[in-house]
Protein backbone atom coordinates (compact mmCIF):
# COMPACT_ATOMS: atom_id res chain seq x y z
CA UNK A 1 0.00 0.00 0.00
CA UNK A 2 1.28 3.82 -0.77
CA UNK A 3 1.69 6.62 1.80
CA UNK A 4 -1.45 8.51 -0.23
CA UNK A 5 -3.77 5.67 -1.04
CA UNK A 6 -3.24 4.65 3.08
CA UNK A 7 -3.90 8.33 3.67
CA UNK A 8 -6.90 8.35 1.52
CA UNK A 9 -8.20 5.41 3.39
CA UNK A 10 -8.00 7.38 7.12
CA UNK A 11 -9.95 10.00 5.10
CA UNK A 12 -12.59 7.64 4.27
CA UNK A 13 -13.26 7.58 7.94
CA UNK A 14 -12.39 10.57 9.49
CA UNK A 15 -12.54 10.97 13.32
CA UNK A 16 -13.34 14.61 14.04
CA UNK A 17 -14.82 16.73 16.74
CA UNK A 18 -16.58 20.52 17.06
CA UNK A 19 -12.89 21.74 17.33
CA UNK A 20 -11.43 20.31 14.37
CA UNK A 21 -11.13 22.30 11.20
CA UNK A 22 -9.02 20.60 9.13
CA UNK A 23 -8.33 16.66 9.31
CA UNK A 24 -5.70 14.74 7.32
CA UNK A 25 -4.69 15.23 3.96
CA UNK A 26 -2.89 18.55 3.96
CA UNK A 27 0.54 19.57 5.84
CA UNK A 28 -1.26 20.02 8.95
CA UNK A 29 -4.28 19.40 11.08
CA UNK A 30 -6.51 22.60 11.97
CA UNK A 31 -8.33 22.83 15.42
CA UNK A 32 -10.23 25.86 16.61
CA UNK A 33 -9.92 26.99 19.99
CA UNK A 34 -11.69 30.51 19.30
CA UNK A 35 -12.66 32.64 16.46
CA UNK A 36 -9.95 34.46 16.42
CA UNK A 37 -7.20 31.40 17.01
CA UNK A 38 -6.37 28.26 15.07
CA UNK A 39 -3.91 26.02 16.45
CA UNK A 40 -1.91 23.89 13.74
CA UNK A 41 -0.72 20.14 14.45
CA UNK A 42 2.04 18.22 12.63
CA UNK A 43 3.84 15.42 12.87
CA UNK A 44 6.70 13.48 10.81
CA UNK A 45 9.19 10.51 11.48
CA UNK A 46 12.61 9.98 10.31
CA UNK A 47 13.91 6.26 10.11
CA UNK A 48 17.71 5.73 9.54
CA UNK A 49 17.71 4.13 6.27
CA UNK A 50 14.68 5.71 4.79
CA UNK A 51 14.94 9.41 5.21
CA UNK A 52 18.34 9.55 6.11
CA UNK A 53 22.05 7.58 5.84
CA UNK A 54 23.69 5.61 8.65
CA UNK A 55 26.83 7.55 8.37
CA UNK A 56 24.56 11.57 8.58
CA UNK A 57 26.14 13.65 11.08
CA UNK A 58 22.75 13.10 14.68
CA UNK A 59 22.81 16.73 14.93
CA UNK A 60 21.74 17.21 11.55
CA UNK A 61 18.95 14.13 11.83
CA UNK A 62 17.71 16.05 14.90
CA UNK A 63 18.09 19.40 12.57
CA UNK A 64 15.95 17.99 10.19
CA UNK A 65 13.24 16.12 12.24
CA UNK A 66 11.86 19.94 13.50
CA UNK A 67 13.15 21.54 10.28
CA UNK A 68 10.45 19.18 8.30
CA UNK A 69 7.51 20.00 10.87
CA UNK A 70 8.53 23.60 10.71
CA UNK A 71 8.34 23.34 6.75
CA UNK A 72 4.79 22.14 7.31
CA UNK A 73 3.62 25.00 9.31
CA UNK A 74 4.75 27.46 6.76
CA UNK A 75 3.55 25.74 4.28
CA UNK A 76 -0.23 26.48 6.13
CA UNK A 77 0.49 29.89 6.52
CA UNK A 78 3.16 30.02 9.36
CA UNK A 79 2.63 29.86 13.25
CA UNK A 80 3.66 31.67 16.23
CA UNK A 81 3.83 30.35 19.58
CA UNK A 82 5.54 26.76 18.27
CA UNK A 83 5.78 24.13 20.58
CA UNK A 84 7.74 20.41 19.66
CA UNK A 85 7.31 16.99 21.08
CA UNK A 86 10.52 14.63 20.47
CA UNK A 87 10.27 10.88 20.48
CA UNK A 88 13.53 8.90 19.70
CA UNK A 89 14.47 5.33 19.74
CA UNK A 90 18.00 5.14 19.75
CA UNK A 91 19.44 1.73 18.60
CA UNK A 92 21.49 -0.44 20.77
CA UNK A 93 24.92 0.63 19.12
CA UNK A 94 24.16 4.00 19.81
CA UNK A 95 27.40 6.11 19.94
CA UNK A 96 28.40 7.32 23.88
CA UNK A 97 27.70 11.14 22.05
CA UNK A 98 25.25 10.61 19.81
CA UNK A 99 22.14 11.51 22.01
CA UNK A 100 23.97 14.67 23.00
CA UNK A 101 24.48 15.49 19.53
CA UNK A 102 21.05 14.36 18.26
CA UNK A 103 19.63 16.96 20.77
CA UNK A 104 22.09 19.74 19.48
CA UNK A 105 21.06 19.93 16.46
CA UNK A 106 17.59 20.01 16.89
CA UNK A 107 17.80 22.12 20.22
CA UNK A 108 19.80 24.76 18.00
CA UNK A 109 16.96 25.40 14.95
CA UNK A 110 14.80 25.11 17.86
CA UNK A 111 16.24 28.68 19.77
CA UNK A 112 16.75 30.20 16.13
CA UNK A 113 13.07 29.77 15.20
CA UNK A 114 11.70 30.89 18.77
CA UNK A 115 10.00 26.98 19.00
CA UNK A 116 9.87 25.44 22.55
CA UNK A 117 10.52 21.74 23.24
CA UNK A 118 8.37 20.35 25.81
CA UNK A 119 8.60 17.30 25.84
CA UNK A 120 8.36 13.46 24.39
CA UNK A 121 10.10 10.18 24.99
CA UNK A 122 12.61 8.31 24.42
CA UNK A 123 12.87 4.65 23.94
CA UNK A 124 15.44 2.51 23.00
CA UNK A 125 15.96 -1.39 21.15
CA UNK A 126 15.28 -1.37 17.58
CA UNK A 127 17.98 -1.63 15.34
CA UNK A 128 17.71 1.44 13.34
CA UNK A 129 17.18 5.26 14.98
CA UNK A 130 14.12 6.59 14.48
CA UNK A 131 12.77 10.05 15.88
CA UNK A 132 9.32 11.25 15.68
CA UNK A 133 8.72 15.33 16.26
CA UNK A 134 5.27 16.35 16.39
CA UNK A 135 4.84 20.24 16.52
CA UNK A 136 1.96 22.74 17.29
CA UNK A 137 1.67 26.70 16.48
CA UNK A 138 -1.34 29.35 16.69
CA UNK A 139 -2.84 30.85 13.32
CA UNK A 140 -4.83 33.85 13.13
CA UNK A 141 -7.78 32.12 10.66
CA UNK A 142 -7.10 35.03 8.17
CA UNK A 143 -4.09 33.70 7.58
CA UNK A 144 -4.63 30.21 6.94
CA UNK A 145 -3.75 28.32 3.30
CA UNK A 146 -4.91 25.10 2.58
CA UNK A 147 -4.14 22.98 -0.41
CA UNK A 148 -7.64 23.27 -1.64
CA UNK A 149 -8.32 26.77 -2.76
CA UNK A 150 -6.74 26.68 -5.97
CA UNK A 151 -8.75 28.43 -8.71
CA UNK A 152 -8.60 28.32 -12.40
CA UNK A 153 -6.39 31.39 -13.59
CA UNK A 154 -4.61 31.31 -10.57
CA UNK A 155 -0.98 31.94 -11.00
CA UNK A 156 1.92 29.59 -9.31
CA UNK A 157 4.63 30.60 -7.99
CA UNK A 158 7.28 28.96 -5.81
CA UNK A 159 10.46 29.96 -3.68
CA UNK A 160 14.06 29.54 -3.50
CA UNK A 161 15.30 27.00 -5.75
CA UNK A 162 14.75 23.63 -6.94
CA UNK A 163 16.73 20.31 -7.39
CA UNK A 164 19.69 18.29 -6.22
CA UNK A 165 18.61 18.66 -2.76
CA UNK A 166 19.74 15.49 -1.63
CA UNK A 167 23.89 15.45 -2.89
CA UNK A 168 23.78 19.31 -2.02
CA UNK A 169 22.77 18.12 1.57
CA UNK A 170 19.91 21.27 1.13
CA UNK A 171 17.71 18.27 2.77
CA UNK A 172 19.60 18.21 5.91
CA UNK A 173 20.46 22.25 6.07
CA UNK A 174 17.78 24.08 4.93
CA UNK A 175 16.06 26.79 6.79
CA UNK A 176 11.96 26.43 6.83
CA UNK A 177 10.15 29.22 5.41
CA UNK A 178 8.27 30.04 8.39
CA UNK A 179 9.27 33.75 7.97
CA UNK A 180 8.72 33.73 4.12
CA UNK A 181 5.35 32.28 4.61
CA UNK A 182 4.43 34.58 7.06
CA UNK A 183 5.20 37.88 4.97
CA UNK A 184 3.28 36.36 2.38
CA UNK A 185 0.14 35.60 3.49
CA UNK A 186 0.07 38.69 5.78
CA UNK A 187 0.20 40.64 2.15
CA UNK A 188 -1.15 38.76 0.04
CA UNK A 189 -4.07 36.64 -0.18
CA UNK A 190 -2.53 33.21 -1.22
CA UNK A 191 -5.33 30.92 -2.28
CA UNK A 192 -3.59 27.31 -1.75
CA UNK A 193 -0.07 26.19 -0.85
CA UNK A 194 2.45 22.98 0.00
CA UNK A 195 5.79 22.85 0.95
CA UNK A 196 7.56 20.80 -1.78
CA UNK A 197 8.90 17.26 -0.11
CA UNK A 198 7.29 14.84 -3.12
CA UNK A 199 8.80 17.16 -5.45
CA UNK A 200 7.77 20.18 -7.72
CA UNK A 201 5.44 17.84 -9.66
CA UNK A 202 4.26 15.50 -6.98
CA UNK A 203 3.62 18.78 -4.61
CA UNK A 204 1.54 20.74 -7.55
CA UNK A 205 -0.40 17.52 -8.42
CA UNK A 206 -1.61 17.89 -4.44
CA UNK A 207 -2.98 21.22 -4.72
CA UNK A 208 -4.73 20.28 -8.59
CA UNK A 209 -6.72 17.50 -6.88
CA UNK A 210 -7.37 19.08 -3.50
CA UNK A 211 -8.31 21.95 -5.56
CA UNK A 212 -11.22 19.93 -7.58
CA UNK A 213 -9.08 18.51 -10.12
CA UNK A 214 -7.55 20.98 -11.95
CA UNK A 215 -4.61 21.42 -14.28
CA UNK A 216 -1.95 23.30 -14.81
CA UNK A 217 0.46 24.68 -17.11
CA UNK A 218 4.42 25.37 -16.21
CA UNK A 219 7.06 27.66 -17.65
CA UNK A 220 10.11 25.61 -18.54
CA UNK A 221 12.23 28.73 -18.45
CA UNK A 222 10.82 30.23 -15.66
CA UNK A 223 11.28 26.96 -13.24
CA UNK A 224 14.09 27.88 -10.81
CA UNK A 225 16.74 25.63 -10.82
CA UNK A 226 19.31 24.97 -7.85
CA UNK A 227 22.93 26.64 -8.39
CA UNK A 228 23.93 23.80 -7.53
CA UNK A 229 23.51 21.79 -10.44
CA UNK A 230 26.60 22.01 -12.57
CA UNK A 231 25.75 18.92 -14.98
CA UNK A 232 25.20 21.13 -17.51
CA UNK A 233 22.35 18.94 -19.34
CA UNK A 234 19.11 21.24 -18.88
CA UNK A 235 17.11 18.25 -19.23
CA UNK A 236 18.61 16.78 -16.75
CA UNK A 237 18.58 19.65 -14.28
CA UNK A 238 14.89 20.39 -15.32
CA UNK A 239 13.75 16.55 -14.25
CA UNK A 240 15.90 16.74 -10.91
CA UNK A 241 14.37 20.01 -10.12
CA UNK A 242 10.48 18.84 -11.27
CA UNK A 243 10.85 15.54 -9.64
CA UNK A 244 13.81 15.35 -6.60
CA UNK A 245 12.17 16.42 -4.12
CA UNK A 246 13.09 17.24 -0.14
CA UNK A 247 13.69 21.30 -1.44
CA UNK A 248 11.25 22.29 1.31
CA UNK A 249 10.49 25.12 -0.70
CA UNK A 250 6.99 26.95 -0.80
CA UNK A 251 4.71 26.15 -3.66
CA UNK A 252 1.46 28.54 -4.05
CA UNK A 253 -0.79 30.31 -6.18
CA UNK A 254 -2.81 33.32 -6.04
CA UNK A 255 -5.10 35.27 -7.98
CA UNK A 256 -4.15 37.16 -11.35
CA UNK A 257 -4.70 40.93 -9.18
CA UNK A 258 -3.28 39.10 -6.32
CA UNK A 259 0.26 38.03 -8.08
CA UNK A 260 0.71 41.44 -10.41
CA UNK A 261 0.96 43.07 -6.58
CA UNK A 262 3.23 40.18 -5.37
CA UNK A 263 5.65 41.15 -8.73
CA UNK A 264 5.51 44.94 -8.15
CA UNK A 265 6.32 44.68 -4.57
CA UNK A 266 9.72 44.62 -2.10
CA UNK A 267 9.07 40.74 -1.14
CA UNK A 268 9.76 39.68 -5.26
CA UNK A 269 12.53 41.95 -5.53
CA UNK A 270 14.77 40.01 -2.63
CA UNK A 271 17.86 38.78 -4.21
CA UNK A 272 18.24 36.88 -1.09
CA UNK A 273 15.32 34.83 -1.27
CA UNK A 274 14.25 34.63 -4.96
CA UNK A 275 10.34 34.08 -5.61
CA UNK A 276 9.60 33.07 -8.84
CA UNK A 277 5.86 32.61 -11.22
CA UNK A 278 6.42 29.52 -12.85
CA UNK A 279 2.87 28.48 -14.31
CA UNK A 280 -0.99 29.37 -14.10
CA UNK A 281 -4.13 27.04 -13.48
CA UNK A 282 -6.17 26.10 -15.57
CA UNK A 283 -9.52 24.03 -15.83
CA UNK A 284 -9.45 20.02 -15.12
CA UNK A 285 -9.44 17.55 -18.17
CA UNK A 286 -9.93 14.56 -16.21
CA UNK A 287 -9.63 12.84 -13.35
CA UNK A 288 -6.07 12.90 -12.87
CA UNK A 289 -4.39 16.65 -13.26
CA UNK A 290 -2.48 17.31 -15.98
CA UNK A 291 0.78 18.93 -16.00
CA UNK A 292 1.96 20.61 -19.36
CA UNK A 293 4.95 22.88 -20.36
CA UNK A 294 3.66 26.25 -21.44
CA UNK A 295 5.29 26.39 -25.01
CA UNK A 296 4.25 23.31 -26.48
CA UNK A 297 1.45 22.49 -24.17
CA UNK A 298 2.71 18.38 -23.88
CA UNK A 299 2.53 16.75 -21.17
CA UNK A 300 5.69 16.10 -18.91
CA UNK A 301 6.86 12.71 -19.37
CA UNK A 302 8.74 12.52 -16.53
CA UNK A 303 9.68 8.72 -15.48
CA UNK A 304 8.81 9.32 -12.14
CA UNK A 305 6.43 12.35 -10.36
CA UNK A 306 8.47 12.57 -7.25
CA UNK A 307 9.01 10.66 -4.39
CA UNK A 308 6.28 8.52 -2.56
CA UNK A 309 7.05 5.72 0.47
CA UNK A 310 5.72 2.60 0.11
CA UNK A 311 5.66 0.01 2.34
CA UNK A 312 4.75 -3.47 2.38
CA UNK A 313 6.45 -4.42 -0.39
CA UNK A 314 9.75 -3.14 -1.19
CA UNK A 315 13.27 -2.70 0.97
CA UNK A 316 12.88 0.74 2.60
CA UNK A 317 16.42 1.35 1.43
CA UNK A 318 15.84 1.59 -2.18
CA UNK A 319 14.29 4.44 -1.56
CA UNK A 320 17.25 6.47 -1.20
CA UNK A 321 19.20 7.32 -4.35
CA UNK A 322 23.06 8.92 -3.99
CA UNK A 323 22.88 11.23 -6.97
MG1 LIG B 1 4.30 19.12 3.68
Amino acid sequence: MSEFSYINFIRRSPVSNKATILGPGDDAGVVKISSGTYVLLAADTLVEGVHFYSDTPLDLVGRKALAVNLSDLAAMGGAENISALVCVSFPQNISGEGPDLLYQGLSDLARLFDVAIIGGDTTSGSQELVISVSVSGTIDPKYLVKRSGAQMGDHIWVTGYLGNSLASEKHLRFLPRLPEAAALTREFKLSAMIDISDGLLNDLQHILRESGGLSATLSREAIPLSPSMVSGDLEKSLEQACCDGEDFELLFTLSPSESARLEASSLAKNPQMPLTRIGEIHPGHSYEPRLCWLENAQVIKFENYGYEHRFGHQNANKSLKRT
